[in-house]
């Protein structure tokens, strides 16, 4: 079974997705990762983020694995580096090149073909996995989502957090439709255990 969770960046999207993994047994794949691996090692290499060929090659020559928690792209350990803000607001200029999608998607399906998996991002439910078997689209208010990336980002400042995750959004908008048979949930209100009870409860609706 394939449970597709896709949303904005602060929707709760990872926290829920590895939490209902652990919970059902399924592996959980984080395509975002995928792309935050490839805009660090871009860097690293001095490619050009506007250059969609050369990041496309790159992507197919360096392939993400994952090993656990841990994200590696080269052999090098990255998990913690793509993390940082430097990446939080840069890495949408690589995904949005068709030629790096590619790549990531045709992974992307190979990695989640492996047996039961929870794979999260922005595009799983439309174009990665168009038929998972549970899709569902993660929502939150602006305000919200800021005030968990602050969790995550200390460093920050809250208006500097707010404007990231705007320009952020309006650059995702072209992968970030829900697919039309998606269950829309608004986690502004919700707890993470409530949240995941929701998505267990589609899965185990999905599977009688
Ligand atoms: O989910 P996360 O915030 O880690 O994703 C980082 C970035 O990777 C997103 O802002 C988006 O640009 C890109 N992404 C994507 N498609 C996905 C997952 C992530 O374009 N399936």
């Amino acid at each position: 079974m394939i449970v597709a969770i896709d949303g904005p960046a602060g929707a709760g999207k990872s926290t829920v997705a590895r939490t209902l993994a652990t919970r059902l047994g399924f592996r959980y794949l984080d395509t975002g990762a995928m792309y935050r691996a490839l805009t660090q090692l871009a860097l690293e290499k001095g490619v050009s983020l506007e250059d969609g060929a050369a990041l496309g090659d790159l992507a197919r020559r360096e392939p993400v694995s994952f090993e656990g928690d841990r994200v590696f792209i080269r052999d090098e350990d990255v998990t913690e580096a793509i993390r940082l803000p430097r990446i939080d607001r840069v890495v949408s200029s690589v995904a949005r090149h068709l030629e790096v999608r590619e790549v990531m998607r045709e992974r992307q399906r190979e990695l989640g073909s492996y047996g039961d998996a929870v794979i999260e991002g922005r595009d799983i439910g439309t174009v990665v996995c168009p038929d998972a078997d549970v899709k569902v689209y993660l929502v939150a208010d602006a305000a919200e989502r800021a005030r968990r990336r602050k969790a995550d980002r200390p460093e920050i400042g809250e208006q500097a957090l707010a404007t990231d995750l705007r320009l952020r959004d309006e650059r995702d908008a072209a992968q970030m439709q829900p697919a039309p048979d998606a269950q829309e949930i608004d986690t502004t209100e919700l707890s993470i255990e409530q949240v995941v009870d929701r998505i267990e409860q589609l899965v185990l609706a999905r599977s009688a």
